[in-house]
């Protein structure tokens, strides 16, 4: 068994106190693996006693928050008194697992880094060389259960996929529109038993359709900021006012080409696959699809509203959208049914958002 990352995982280190939006402070629940938590009922002394304070040992064990969110444990000076006082071992699973996250295959793992870490979604933006993975030996295994050959057949489409990506001489709209029409084919050929070899060919343009029907579907999900569903509201309201103006925001800021090209990877590389366990690969290729059009609609409005756009506002905005979509697992499998079922989010219509 094998266990692989993307290339910039091994450079991934979190930053602590300099961190802006530490996790430690989101409001996130913090759950304790039963190990941990037995551990922390041993601790002795002065720091044992305020553990065991702030923790709720009911049932699942978790850490008791502060009002304003932030764990009690991280310090006026945004460093971990667990890991000060107790050391790096004896932090808690997701603690130490933050913000990796772990697909499971038959014959292998796959790790990355969630963008919902600000230095994490760093790492990914920032990617200047083409996507590449490496690979460790590990003793896990696991009982997976889905077709094998259907398995191999995505492995190597999502390959062709990554390939595709990476050519220079398209833009990054075209090839997101015929990756959607070449994982409409794939679908097809899944769903018909018939897993023939297909090519990615460029799609024409298709009627023009409005992303605000994405909009109003996302306000339908749950917000874990407060604030969230007014910022899209008014992100929307600020596009619907100035569309003319998107070409020009297109070419005066050319690097969010980069930026969104390596999310799209990110997406794809963290949820094609997982498509095996449902033979659904079409909705996570829309999902991807749904992420960058909002997230462009976005970083759009931030450069309309403050006449600018700099790389802090694009992580930012991608690290909002990831906090409020892909920590809520009931937001990512509604948003993932609505990609599946909801005709607003055909391929036809999110084709019509690319080309
Ligand atoms: S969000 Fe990322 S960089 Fe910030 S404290 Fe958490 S793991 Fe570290």
């Amino acid at each position: 068994m094998i266990i692989e990352y993307p290339s910039y995982y091994k450079r991934f280190n979190c930053i602590a106190s300099k961190c802006k939006t530490s996790c430690c402070s989101a409001g996130w629940e913090i759950l304790i693996d039963k190990e941990t938590a037995d551990f922390y009922k041993s601790v002795p002394g002065e720091f044992g006693d305020k553990l065991r304070s702030k923790i709720d040992f009911e049932k699942q064990s978790k850490f008791k928050l502060e009002p304003n969110g932030r764990c009690p444990f991280l310090n006026e000076n945004n460093l971990c008194d667990i890991y000060i006082n107790l050391g790096e071992d004896h932090l808690c699973q997701i603690c130490t697992e933050h913000p990796r996250f772990y697909e499971c295959f038959k014959d292998r793992i796959e790790c990355g880094l969630g963008i919902y870490c600000e230095e994490a979604c760093r790492s990914v933006l920032s990617q200047e060389d083409k996507f590449t993975t490496y690979t460790e030996e590990t003793n896990e295994i696991f009982d997976c259960d889905y077709n094998e050959e259907v398995y191999d057949y995505l492995r190597d489409n999502r390959a062709k996929i990554f390939e595709y990506l990476s050519d220079k001489s398209m833009s990054l709209n075209q090839k997101i529109a015929d990756i959607l029409w070449f994982a409409n084919t794939l679908q097809q050929n899944i769903d018909s038993d018939m897993l023939d070899d297909e090519d990615i060919f460029n799609v024409s343009s298709v009627e023009q359709k409005n992303i605000e029907p994405i909009f109003k579907y996302l306000l339908k999900l749950e917000q874990n900021d407060s604030n969230w569903f007014n910022y899209l509201n008014n992100s929307f309201e600020i596009y619907k006012n100035n569309m003319d103006k998107f070409d020009l925001f297109e070419k005066e800021n050319s690097d969010i080409q980069k930026y969104l090209q390596n999310l799209a990877i990110y997406y794809i590389y963290r949820y094609f696959l997982r498509g095996i366990y449902s033979e659904d690969i079409l909705s996570p290729i829309k999902f991807m699809a749904v992420s960058i059009a909002i997230i462009k609609t976005l970083f759009f409005c931030k450069w309309i509203k403050q006449g600018n756009l700099n790389y802090s506002d694009c992580i930012y905005i991608v690290k909002k959208y990831a906090e409020e979509i892909e920590c809520n697992d009931d937001n990512i499998m509604n948003l993932h049914i609505a990609c599946y079922e909801v005709g607003d989010f055909s391929t036809e219509n999110l084709l019509s958002l690319y080309v």
